[in-house]
């Protein structure tokens, strides 16, 4: 796979981990050369618990490989912000706590 920003192709590293760096954008897996991990306008997706773009994307779902938070792919494909609704369901079950109720 190549850099998504510049296209570049991945040489494998002669020994140790590879400077590449794996992220994910727009809800697809992509490759970082380490001349465009310089750059700050890489748009990468971030992670919505702790804001990492340390993202790896499977098969319907985003991990999170900082803090291991995972969502669905399809949540962000509406272009829709992804917090609204999961907000309202948080402050829906705290409040069935509350009340409660579940
Ligand atoms: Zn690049
Ligand atoms: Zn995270």
């Amino acid at each position: 796979m190549p850099c998504y920003r510049c296209g570049a192709r991945q040489t494998d590293p002669v020994r140790g981990a590879s400077p590449w760096k794996r992220g994910v954008r727009a809800e697809a897996q992509v490759l970082i050369c380490p001349a465009c991990q310089r750059s700050h306008d890489l748009e990468l997706d971030t992670c919505a618990a702790c804001g990492a773009t340390t993202l790896i994307c499977r098969l319907g779902e985003i991990e999170c490989r900082s803090c291991g938070h995972v969502r669905n792919a399809e949540e962000n494909l509406s272009k829709e912000p992804p917090l609204p609704a999961d907000l309202a369901a948080e402050v829906e079950a705290a409040l069935s706590r509350v009340l409660g109720r579940s």
